[in-house]
């Protein structure tokens, strides 16, 4: 970036001193020509009102030459050629000029380009036309004499530049640079107004990262931890009936708890395995029109055994109500709240399922009258691992990832959920999947 800056500069800094110079060249040049014609003005109009001899004259003017041409055009003196062997003159520019206005300048250019020849003619009262000329240099030979010591100040001029570059694009980098050395504390020392968006962008995204990074260590932390504890019970009753120690009806219970660890084994990487899923799951996502309602009713079916079990009563309200989605997500949906809504209720408790029909979408409500969440809680719940009662959880069978494969599933259908939830009294999902994501 620098080199560029540098370059750019340079570059710049080279056209502009090669178009001044060019500029003042033309400047000085025209001024030039002016002057030229103005001092042959002078000398003619002096020796037209002089009575000295045209040959005296002409002896004092060495570099100018004097002509004098008759009305009819012949070339009556000339200072530098015999005028016998000159051609008419009654044609040349400055000549038919003067005889018309009473004065006439020309300038013509050398074959070679090299010199010019500059004219001046003034009307004579006796109709007769004098002439005086004089060679200069041309804008070329006065560009290609001046090239030495504009090329001395041309390499002056791009060593001073180049100096000034260097200087200024380092000025310039300095706080891009420091903040590429240290984001958090440079930040806040930042010279260019401009660049805070560009610089809270890279702090965001370097803070996403590294709370990612951080989640992702937590959770292969906490997903360490939960395989240890069952896969410890089971290497323990296994070492148990290896050694003989346990009796025959040890065995049996032996036997169960490992079946047990075994199962919560299941679930757990099941439920692992499933967040990673959901975390690629863009791609593989099969959206179609899913009637909710009828998926609540089969998950209401099938948990009515657990239901029982944990002597909660489940109903379900409303009617067909269909939904942009996909069909397994929305399973997984379905179960995971109601599943915790019986899991996390009260003996004689019940579990109340709605699917609405709303003008702009649809609303699934799970409301039970369960233990609560109280409000520090509520927050945390969907995050991996997190439980309120972590033995409560385990001996239900939970694996504190339910509510993050929600969280999950809701953000892929672009759903919102509310959470109402009090200690002691219940708590009530509300879930709104939005009408554009709607038909049927
Ligand atoms: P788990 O497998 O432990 O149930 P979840 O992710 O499904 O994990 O839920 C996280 C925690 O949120 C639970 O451990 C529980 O403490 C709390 N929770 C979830 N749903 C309810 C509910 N309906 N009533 C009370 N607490 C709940």
């Amino acid at each position: 970036m620098k080199k560029n800056i540098n370059r750019m500069l340079l570059i710049i800094a080279f056209l502009a001193i090669l178009f001044t110079m060019l500029l003042i060249t033309m400047v000085y040049h025209r001024l030039f020509e002016q002057q030229v014609l103005q001092d042959l003005e002078s000398v003619v109009r002096v020796i037209g009102h002089t009575s000295m001899e045209m040959e005296d004259v002409a002896e004092c003017l060495q570099d100018i030459r004097l002509t004098l041409v008759a009305s009819d055009g012949e070339v009556l003196y000339d200072s530098w050629v015999n005028h016998e062997n000159m051609q008419n003159h009654g044609n040349r520019p400055e000549v038919v000029q003067a005889v018309r206005q009473g004065y006439g300048q020309d300038v013509r250019r050398s074959e070679t380009l090299a010199k010019n020849t500059y004219y001046y003619a003034v009307l004579l009262p006796d109709g007769a036309v004098l002439r005086t000329s004089k060679e200069a240099g041309s804008i070329l030979s006065i560009f290609v004499s001046a090239i030495p010591s504009l090329g001395l100040v041309l390499l002056v001029l791009v060593f001073l530049c180049m100096g000034v570059a260097h200087v200024l694009t380092g000025k310039l980098l300095r706080p891009i640079e420091r903040l590429a050395e240290d984001l958090d504390t440079a930040s806040n020392t930042s010279a260019y107004l401009e660049m805070e968006p560009f610089i809270d962008t890279i702090r965001k995204q370097h803070e996403d990262i590294m709370k990612n990074a951080r989640m992702r260590q937590e959770f292969t932390a906490n997903v360490t931890h939960e395989l240890k504890t069952p896969l410890t019970s089971i290497s323990g009753y296994a070492e148990l009936i290896e050694t003989g120690m346990a009796s025959e009806a040890d065995v049996e219970r032996f036997a169960i708890g490992i079946r047990k660890s075994a199962n919560r084994l299941l679930t757990l990487i099941n439920d692992i395995i499933r967040l990673s899923e959901l975390d690629s799951a863009e791609q593989k996502m099969v959206p179609e029109q899913v009637n909710l309602y009828g998926l609540a009713e089969t998950c209401v079916d099938m948990l009515a055994l657990s239901a029982e079990k944990h002597e909660v009563t489940i109903t379900l309200e409303g009617r067909d109500a269909w939904v942009q989605g996909d069909r397994q997500m929305l399973e997984e949906l379905l179960f995971n709240l109601c599943d915790n809504a019986i899991r996390y209720n009260n003996a004689g408790g019940t579990v109340q399922v709605q699917v609405i029909n709303e003008n702009t979408g649809v609303l699934l409500v799970v409301k039970d009258t369960g233990i609560g969440i109280s409000k520090e809680h509520q927050e945390r719940i969907f995050e991996r691992f997190y439980r309120v009662d972590k033995s409560r959880s385990k001996s239900t069978g939970g694996t504190g990832l339910g509510l993050a494969i929600v969280k999950h599933i809701l953000s892929l259908h672009g759903a919102q959920m509310e959470l109402f939830s009090e200690p002691g009294k219940g708590t009530e999902y509300q879930i709104f999947f939005r009408k554009k994501a709607i038909e049927g």
